[in-house]
């Protein structure tokens, strides 16, 4: 039985894990996200103390490098945040164990784990969204992960203005009012001061974020048809959140679209174990 290193890259924490199944997940443990040296550093050190291992499968924050002809291979790319722009990610495991791993985006390992574990079961077409601190999103394609140039940047899309939110500027640091400026938890605070959960629930903020979710299930139902699009990440969180998406996305597709909204659009079937078994599934498929 293979047991492999299991990483969970995040913007504020990393998880570690260790499995051999996805229903066996031996130990885990956080670490949080500082400086590269720091955290790759005891991320490295927790798994020396793990035993023997066959691989790591690591699902990380974007944008990363995923060319495998180019020399920066498993490096995260250029990020507004703070000391991580070039960080050698993959690197930094394969340089102390020198053992097999794949390395992917944490939206495309999770669209991975919930295709083969989760709601995306038996679905040929499987896209994860993550709505959080950013917006990232991933697509498997007849069980495959699917990569371009590099890997899909689904959170920066561009979508019509809701006709309430004309002002705001958006908060993308590249494109301003993309779908991640202005739907993620921070374009959220910067207009409204608060998080949706922590609005009234008649606060017109519910309908603007939705409108903007709604128009990518459409979007990407005009691109991909999927059986299966989940939404994920913190702003998933807000009640009654999946259910205004599905309502406005069953409106602007006014009938045109194949399937069924309501079966379409869900929230994850992994829940929280999400990232950590998008890495194993990573792992597993490399
Ligand atoms: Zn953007």
């Amino acid at each position: 039985m293979k047991r492999y290193g299991l990483v969970e890259a995040g913007g504020t924490k990393f998880v570690l894990g260790v499995a051999s199944n996805k229903d066996d997940i031996e130990a885990t443990t956080r670490i949080e996200t500082t400086t590269p040296a720091e955290t790759l550093g005891a991320m490295v050190d927790w798994f020396r103390s793990q035993g023997d291992l066959s691989g790591f499968g690591v699902a990380s924050f974007g944008p990363l490098i995923l060319d495998k002809t180019s020399p920066d291979w498993g490096h995260i790319g250029i990020t507004p945040k703070p000391h991580w722009s070039g960080a050698d990610l993959a690197g930094s495991l394969k340089i102390a164990f020198g053992l097999p791993l794949a390395i992917d985006t944490d939206v495309n390992g999770a669209a991975l784990a919930e295709a083969r574990w989760g709601v995306g079961q038996g679905a040929n077409s499987v896209l994860y969204f993550t709505v959080g601190t950013g917006i990232g999103g991933g697509a498997v394609v007849d069980g495959r992960i699917v990569h371009g140039l590099s890997h899909p940047e689904m959170g920066h899309i561009r979508l019509p203005r809701h006709p309430d939110d004309r002002e705001f500027a958006g908060t993308c640091p590249f494109h301003g009012d993309c779908l991640e400026g202005l739907a993620s938890g921070p374009a959220i605070i910067a207009r409204w001061g608060a998080s949706l959960s922590d609005l009234p629930a008649d606060h017109v903020g519910h309908d603007i974020i939705a409108s903007y979710l709604a128009q990518t299930v459409v979007t990407m139902q005009a691109v991909f048809a999927p059986l299966s699009i989940i939404f994920g990440g913190g702003v998933m969180g807000t009640v009654g959140m999946i259910d205004r998406v599905r309502v406005q996305a069953k409106a602007l597709g006014n009938g045109y679209f194949a399937g069924d909204i309501d079966e379409i659009v869900t929230l994850p079937g992994l829940g929280d174990k999400a990232g950590l078994l998008g890495a194993l599934a990573l792992a597993q498929a490399d």
